[in-house]
């Protein structure tokens, strides 16, 4: 009766892998840069290259066209840079107090948004003998990061007279848009009229930025928008900003999570299965257990409606009861499931597994924070599509 075949068969060492396509990557950057064939293409690595690895993903996006980098925190620029990799390269928030001049020694530009902001990185300037390369960011109605109105005045006097000193350059004025992912909200012709007048204000002062907005949705859907840089993070990866599914989009996500079945068995009918028996055998059954949980990224909550499935095997099947810290159980039916059998957690979705969107969907938030939340400490992350390193399985 039991379907379980050869348990004795060992599981390679590697708990479970985000396996990431550079391939994937390189399509997506080449559908971004023919939406924006008027503007250089700046790829968004912050936060690790949204889990995919910065470095793997910032060499994959400047081989198909991306002519700059973005990223978050001076460490997320200083990795880059350590790596070798010499392209234009944006950081844009920063700490109080934070020293400019390494910075500025290796050639990365750096956003502004106050005067105080703009003389530490003055400072860093002086210490590194160098020009700062300044992108003084306006806010144009996020109200998060950048200058507000009543302030661009004077930071524009303040680093026009850097400039003419020789102690920075001003690359750029740009700002961020609110609803992006919303192409016909008004706010998003407000904040690009606000950013022109920004820029103008700028070039009355004799400098001549080059300006910048869009992020993934509006390279996407408003040229009009593009100016002469685009800046797209979450498309690059893959994921659709604006959530159509994989068939009716033109990108192609990146990122798998898989694991490995570690046991496999038979268990009669009415047993409770995962802690508090949230779910019991209807019938006797086999169970496959993969080893990863919460502590991997795995949220609990995916399946507190019980509706969390993994395809394995060829089949989309359900994970049962709970999810625990470092194991979830999935329900085989009388279908043969072996030690070692690979399990697909979410995909690019062309072959019937869950998407990152799906687990988004069933956990009330965007795809964004389902690649950033896969937990890398315990999760092997593997770079294939490159003439990189091949999965291990
Ligand atoms: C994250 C980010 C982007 C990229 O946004 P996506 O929606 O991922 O395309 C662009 N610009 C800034 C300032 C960002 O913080």
């Amino acid at each position: 009766m039991s379907r379980v075949t050869d348990p004795s068969v060992r599981a390679e060492a590697v708990r479970a892998e985000a396996v990431v396509d550079l391939a994937a990557v390189r399509h997506n950057v080449d559908v971004l840069r023919r939406a924006s064939p008027g503007a250089e293409l700046m790829a968004v690595l912050k936060a690790d290259g949204y889990g995919h690895g910065a470095v793997e993903v910032a060499g994959a996006a400047l081989r198909a066209g991306a002519s700059w980098l973005g990223v978050c925190t001076l460490d997320e620029a200083a990795a880059l840079r350590a790596a070798g990799i010499t392209a234009p390269l944006l950081s844009w928030l920063h700490l109080p107090g934070e020293d400019f001049g390494p910075a500025v020694s290796s050639d990365v530009d750096l956003a502004v948004s106050s005067r105080e902001h703009l003389a530490a990185v003055l400072a860093g300037a002086r210490a590194a003998g160098r020009p700062a390369r300044l992108h003084l960011k306006a806010d144009t109605g996020l109200s998060r990061n950048g200058a507000p109105a009543a302030q661009w005045p004077d930071l524009l006097d303040a680093a026009a007279k850097a400039a003419a000193d020789g102690e920075a350059e001003v690359v750029a004025v740009w700002s961020h848009l609110a609803n992006a992912d919303t192409p016909d909200h008004p706010s998003l012709d407000v904040q690009a009229a606000r950013l022109t007048a920004a820029w103008t204000a700028a070039r009355e002062r004799g400098l001549d930025p080059i300006r910048h907005l869009a992020n993934s949705a509006a390279t996407m859907s408003r040229p009009d928008l593009h100016f002469d840089l685009v800046r797209p993070g979450i498309a690059v990866y893959g994921l659709d900003p604006f959530d159509r599914p994989v068939a009716q989009s033109p990108l192609v996500p990146a990122m798998t999570l898989r694991a490995r079945v570690v046991l496999a068995k038979r268990v009669p009918a009415g047993e409770g299965v995962s802690y508090g028996h949230a779910w019991t055998t209807p019938r006797e059954t086999t169970l496959a257990l993969l080893p990863v949980g919460y502590a991997d990224g795995v949220t609990r909550a995916l399946n507190r409606h019980g509706r969390m499935k993994v395809l394995l095997g060829g089949a989309l099947r359900p994970v049962v009861g709970r999810v625990c810290m470092d194991q979830v159980v999935v329900d085989c039916g009388d279908d043969e499931v072996r030690v070692g059998d690979e399990a697909v957690l979410f995909g690019p979705g062309t072959d019937g597994a869950p998407t990152a969107q799906d687990w988004a969907d069933e956990l009330g938030t965007i795809h964004y924070e389902v690649v950033t939340g896969v937990h890398l400490r315990r999760v092997t992350r593997v770079h294939t599509g490159a003439g990189g390193e091949e999965p291990r399985w």
